[in-house]
């Protein structure tokens, strides 16, 4: 959706409140514990009234926006800027283009992550899953060895690749890279038995005791970007997202930042549907709370 559409498109809490309702509740209203389906609207409070149990609900309720003071109308645009710009917003841009203060904007940021993250959760990796591991942050000097870096943040690496093509990715930031952690990434994540791609690393043998196919590939320095190619770009395209628009990699919001360049990755080939689809996203995610965003 060009920007242009989308402000002719939403222009009043009205016009926001309508297109929610119409993800919220595609089939047509239905309260959540009773499913009845007549309702009273109380306009003014944007309540749903179940006309059988008496009970109210809102459009937000229970969803990334639950008890949001914030207007609609300045949730949607902030999922319409997220969602638009290829570099991500950071929460001092998004502060600044809407008029919100910082931690306002910072979150409503995590939230509309927390609805990409909970969104991409529901699928799984299938074709041949490349898996890798790489370190993010900046060097200590003299600890280049892979895995012996403590200043660094480890994160795994798992793609779906289909013959020459790469489909779904995942990132996610781990304690170490150590056998028990693929172990439960590769349940977690892979679909069924797939086959499992990896370099030489002994800690990734494991794939094979859980019934997966696994494809070592040794690395030798001549080799080195053809073996786990679609990782390697995923590896050095995240990192280049994160800099660009974060400007750091400290482990405290690491994976909500993978979550963000994992989402727009996945959604690479519907550009001009990603408003829509991480507005369904937002309304159909668990409630998360502020204890839990700072973590
Ligand atoms: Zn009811």
């Amino acid at each position: 959706m060009c920007r242009f559409e989308f402000q002719t498109k939403y222009q009043t809490e009205d016009d926001c409140e309508k297109r929610l309702f119409e993800h919220r509740w595609p089939q047509g209203f239905a309260y959540p514990s009773c499913g009845h389906q007549e309702y009273y609207h109380v306009t003014k409070r944007k309540l749903y009234q179940c006309k059988k149990c008496r009970h109210q609900t809102s459009l937000t309720a229970g969803t990334v926006m639950h008890n949001t003071r914030t207007s609609l109308l300045l949730w949607l645009c902030a999922i319409y800027l997220t969602s638009m710009d290829k570099r991500g917003f950071s929460a001092l841009s998004l502060s600044k283009r809407l008029g919100l203060s910082y931690w306002k904007a910072w979150t409503m940021l995590r939230k509309i992550r927390h609805a990409m993250k909970s969104h991409d959760s529901t699928y799984q990796l299938t074709g041949i899953v490349e898996i890798n591991d790489s370190f993010f942050g900046s060097s200590t000097k003299g600890s280049s060895n892979r895995g012996r870096d403590t200043s660094k943040t480890a994160v795994i690496v798992e793609a779906s690749t289909h013959g020459d093509a790469v489909g779904f990715a995942k990132m996610t930031v781990v304690d170490k890279v150590d056998s028990a952690t693929i172990d439960h990434l590769v349940k977690v994540s892979v679909r069924g038995n797939r086959p499992a791609k990896t370099d030489g690393l002994p800690v990734y043998t494991i794939v094979s005791k859980s019934g997966h196919n696994h494809i070592q590939e040794i690395v030798k320095s001549k080799n080195a970007h053809k073996v786990l190619k679609w990782t390697h770009i995923l590896i050095s395209n995240a990192k280049s997202f994160i800099m660009g628009t974060f400007h750091r990699f400290g482990k405290k919001h690491l994976q909500a930042y993978l979550n963000e360049f994992c989402y727009r990755f996945n959604r690479r080939k519907w550009e001009l549907q990603l408003f829509d689809r991480l507005v369904i996203a937002s309304v159909n995610s668990q409630a998360i709370y502020i204890a839990e965003l700072t973590q």
